[in-house]
């Protein structure tokens, strides 16, 4: 079975996930933003062993920890697509005009596409292309427990900001209706900031994308 802890990260309250298969206690680290002591300390008391990194997206609050990270522990950085490259390229200067501890540079081990898969232990997430508040975002779902990790898509009660280089709002509309919602109403999403909800709730009460 999956599981999965949130642990919010950075002066931004970033929704850093660890989401771990329990028949091997193999666990990938989604969107590690910073704080990583915070991050492998909550991995030490589940007793699960750090295998991947994913990437919802490239703004420095998501991604800021990824290099460190990945040279301390030695592990595959799986994500985002490559429309984010330009945001990775910009991760020293966004760590630099947001405060953020200077953030290394990296290259990711494989980008992922609309349709792909991603693995931890015994367990497959598929994934997403959600184009619009960044050009490479993307998203992970994992049917057989009813969640996806949304980023920066869809918040409870709003949507992700597109006033970026390269932010599209009709994109990230059609995202979230076309990609998003036939994922099904009951489906629990964990966004990059703030509390849980779920696709229905939103469709229903959301005033960006509420009625669609
Ligand atoms: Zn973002």
């Amino acid at each position: 079975m999956l599981h999965y802890l949130t642990i919010p990260v950075t002066a931004f309250q970033q929704n850093c996930s660890l989401v771990w298969c329990d028949q091997t206690m193999e666990a990938a680290v989604i969107d590690p933003g910073g704080d990583l002591e915070r991050i492998e300390s909550a991995a030490r008391r589940l007793g699960v062993s750090l295998k991947a990194i994913w990437l919802t997206h490239a703004h420095i609050d998501h991604a800021g920890g990824t290099g460190e990270l990945a040279q301390r522990l030695h592990l595959p950085i799986i994500g985002p697509q490559e429309g984010d490259q330009f945001w990775i390229d910009g991760l020293p200067q966004q760590s630099a005009m947001f405060g953020f501890p200077p953030a290394l540079a990296f290259t990711p081990t494989r980008w992922l596409h609309d349709g792909d898969q991603v693995s931890i232990g015994r367990e497959t997430l598929d994934v997403r292309h959600c184009p619009g508040h960044t050009p490479g975002h993307v998203v992970f779902h994992a049917p057989q427990i009813k969640r996806c990790f949304v980023g920066d898509v869809l918040f409870a009660g709003s949507i992700g900001r597109t006033d970026f280089p390269q932010g599209n709002h009709q994109q990230l509309i059609d995202s979230i209706t076309q990609r998003l919602w036939p994922m099904g109403d009951d489906t629990v999403f964990i966004p990059g900031h703030g509390p849980e909800s779920t696709f229905g709730r939103e469709r229903e009460t959301n005033p960006f994308v509420g009625g669609t």
